[in-house]
């Protein structure tokens, strides 16, 4: 299958992007995999040796959880698909940052550019994200394990800050009865029509909202345009969180969501459709570490161990 797709901007952190030729299923299900799907870095174990800051461990370390790292996706795997299946991850499955501040008679903010990683290429997104502040004498001392994860285990693992499709709009101009009174064009919230030689056009359809107030402003009637929606064409709009490129999120979100529409033919073929049902139950994460920053495993909350 070919996606047909065509980009209309693409910054750093955001792409928008026309797909063509899905119906609404397909472009929610495109939708929902680059939210659930796409793996990205996120510290998901703390150890903590000194914390005297006004901040308790756990707060700490919720705060830390959500800040989005830079993620490289070629050179780590899932924990799940690590060979090590160790506790704490390997060298290929983890990546290690440590905090270490320490204030003599200042007042200092403890920020996520004090993480100090062992790969910089995955290191937070922004510098300036307040963790704690320090009072003078305090310190706060801790080890950190980012893993990959995805977004259907908790939202600290999403990629994206939005992920949005919307209808694109269809106007019809009827060039006999329309007078270029330029009455739609003032109406339009979001300026899609415009008179260009005396003559009333669609300038940008793509910023069209479906709001109809163009065709409720004409004066002639029946108004002399009719506004409609295109058919399976689908306008996407993918905010990255900055862990990684936007462009990269849909391409694996495409290659996730081909990868498995393939294994559900592959058991419908062989008619093994109600264990899938099972499956996709819940992706639940074992329990590890001492605080397993906001864990989907209700278990671990019993056997969780003292500092
Ligand atoms: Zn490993």
């Amino acid at each position: 299958m070919t996606l047909k797709i065509e980009i209309l901007s693409l910054t750093e952190d955001t792409v928008r992007f026309i797909l063509e030729d899905v119906d609404v299923a397909f472009a929610n299900a495109f939708r929902r995999t680059m939210i659930a799907d796409v793996p990205c870095f996120t510290i998901d174990d703390l150890f903590v040796f000194d914390n005297s800051s006004v901040v308790a461990d756990e707060f700490m370390a919720h705060r830390i959880g959500l800040i989005p790292l830079k993620t490289d996706l070629d050179s780590y795997v899932l924990p799940k698909n690590c060979e090590c299946e160790s506790e704490l991850g390997c060298g290929l499955c983890r990546v290690v940052l440590t905090l270490d501040v320490e204030t003599e008679d200042e007042i200092r903010t403890v920020t996520s550019g004090d993480l100090v990683s062992e790969d910089p290429k995955v290191i937070p997104v922004s510098p300036d994200i307040p963790i704690t502040k320090l009072a003078p004498g305090q310190a706060v001392r801790l080890e950190a394990y980012a893993r990959l994860g995805t977004g259907k285990t908790h939202a600290k693992w999403q990629p994206v800050s939005e992920a949005i499709y919307q209808h694109i709009g269809d106007i019809e101009i009827d060039g006999k009865t329309c007078t270029a009174c330029a009455k739609c064009v003032e109406a339009c919230p979001t300026k899609v029509l415009e008179i260009e030689g005396g003559k009333l056009r669609v300038a940008d359809i793509n910023a069209c909202i479906l709001c109809g107030d163009c065709v409720n402003a004409c004066p002639v009637d029946p108004a002399a345009l009719t506004q409609g929606m295109k058919d399976k064409t689908f306008l996407f709009t993918v905010e990255s969180t900055g862990g990684l490129p936007p462009e990269r999120i849909v391409i694996e979100a495409g290659r996730i969501l081909t990868e498995k529409l393939t294994e559900l033919a592959g058991k419908i073929e062989r008619g093994e459709t109600s264990e899938e049902i099972v499956e996709m139950d819940m992706g639940m994460q074992k329990a590890r570490g001492l605080y397993s920053v906001g864990s989907a495993d209700p278990d671990e909350e019993e056997e969780e161990p003292e500092e």
